[in-house]
């Protein structure tokens, strides 16, 4: 153990990883502390987060959210710039990247520039510009963690292990609220049915994506470069028991699961306090109780953004970032009841057929597509 507190800066913190993240800070205070927090628009709890931690250094996605911040407490950064200078003024020794969407794309790449080691839930950022971002970790040699529960078991099943011995990734989906409906049925499905997942208690574009099976799509973006493996050894498995995590098969047939309940807080505290494993109080799984896992291969005609993830990540360029950019549009306009779900795939699937694709060297190739994709996806709405 080492003798100070890491020093952890929460983007996101208001959101239901940030909770859980400064909740697991709250179950270790002798080795973990907050010296930062970034917010979007939920200025109350940002403030309530900020006295309880006694942080200084917070900010928010926009000027109005900072107006309504309670100012005695401290005062607000704004903005995407005022997020990335409290990143780099936090002295952090570790950042948890959970922002929801691409907006976690510039801080997540200051962290890196800094060298600093990120916990990334955000998978939005690995979508758009996994290339830009795993080289600028390998460059400055900051490392990044998983806090994806399906990422965290590959990256615990790999420890110890030689990469180049792995035959091929197995990663388990829970298969979303819908799996058992037929294709009709998926046409009538409301944004508040969606909302309802089964075993995840998440934001909401993510539970979206889970309900699309967009996010296993994502999944695959974040499994192929944090690890570098190739898209076509990443096999996608229904479980929806969500007790098996992911699985590693190695060439001689070996097949390493990582289990566990299906709970956050256990990927965002090995992220945090990696490499230790360290003790604490939550629950644990009684397999008895459990009783059965079951596995199914995924329908992607019932689904197809899984189909059209994997075919962005095998056409590379600036697919990926076309992908993310159509589906938050799709979603969000899913959420405002603009749209019935089956079009998200729809427009996400018109948007990369319709793309003029070019290679994303920089950052701003990969906003170039990103703008691209939301201007036309808007246009179809
Ligand atoms: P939430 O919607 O619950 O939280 C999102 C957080 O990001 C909130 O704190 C929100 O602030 C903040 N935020 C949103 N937009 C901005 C912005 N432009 N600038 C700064 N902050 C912003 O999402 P989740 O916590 O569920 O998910 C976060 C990320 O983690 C996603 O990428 C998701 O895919 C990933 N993830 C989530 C899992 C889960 O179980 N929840 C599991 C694995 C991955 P505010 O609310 O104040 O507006």
């Amino acid at each position: 153990m080492s003798e100070h507190p890491r020093r952890i800066v929460v983007l996101g913190s208001t959101g239901s990883i940030g909770e859980q993240t400064l909740e697991m800070v709250r179950a270790h205070p002798d080795r973990l502390m907050v010296t930062g927090l970034a917010a979007g628009r939920n200025s109350q709890r940002l403030a309530e987060q900020a006295a309880e931690f006694g942080v200084d250094l917070v900010a928010l996605a926009d000027e109005t959210s900072a107006e309504r911040f309670d100012e005695t407490v401290t005062k607000p950064l704004v903005g995407p710039d005022g997020i990335c200078e409290l990143v780099e003024s936090a002295e952090a020794d570790l950042v948890v990247c959970a922002i929801s969407g691409v907006a976690g794309l510039r801080p997540l790449m200051v962290a890196l520039e800094a060298g600093i080691d990120c916990a990334l839930a955000n998978k939005e950022p690995l979508v758009s510009a996994g290339r830009i971002v795993t080289e600028t970790a390998r460059k400055s040699g900051a490392r990044l963690l998983p806090i994806d529960s399906e990422i965290s078991a590959i990256f615990q099943c790999l420890r110890g292990e030689d990469p180049s011995e792995v035959e091929k990734i197995l990663l388990t989906a829970s298969g979303g609220p819908f799996s058992g409906l037929s294709a009709e049925e998926l046409q009538e499905v409301t944004a508040d049915r969606a909302l309802d997942h089964p075993t995840w208690q998440m934001g909401r574009k993510v539970t979206i994506d889970s309900a699309t099976l967009a996010n296993k799509g994502f999944e695959v973006f974040e499994v192929h470069w944090m690890f570098g493996v190739d898209v076509r050894n990443i096999e996608v498995v229904v479980h929806h028991q969500s007790i098996i995590h992911s699985m590693v098969q190695f060439q001689d047939g070996s097949v390493i699961a990582q289990m566990g309940l299906p709970d956050m807080r256990v990927a965002i505290q090995f992220a945090m306090l990696y490499p230790e494993r360290v003790s604490n109080d939550l629950p644990r799984m009684d397999l008895a109780e459990i009783g059965k896992l079951t596995f199914a291969r995924p329908d992607t005609e019932r689904f197809p953004c899984l189909r059209l993830a994997f075919s962005a990540a095998r056409a590379g360029r600036s697919y990926p970032a076309v992908l993310n950019a159509a589906d938050e549009v799709a979603v969000e306009a899913f959420l405002a009841d603009e749209i019935p779900f089956m079009r998200i795939p729809e427009l996400i699937e018109r948007a990369l057929e319709e793309h003029q694709a070019f290679e994303t060297h920089t950052l701003a190739d990969v906003e170039q597509a990103d703008a691209w994709a939301r201007e036309y996806v808007r246009g179809l709405l």
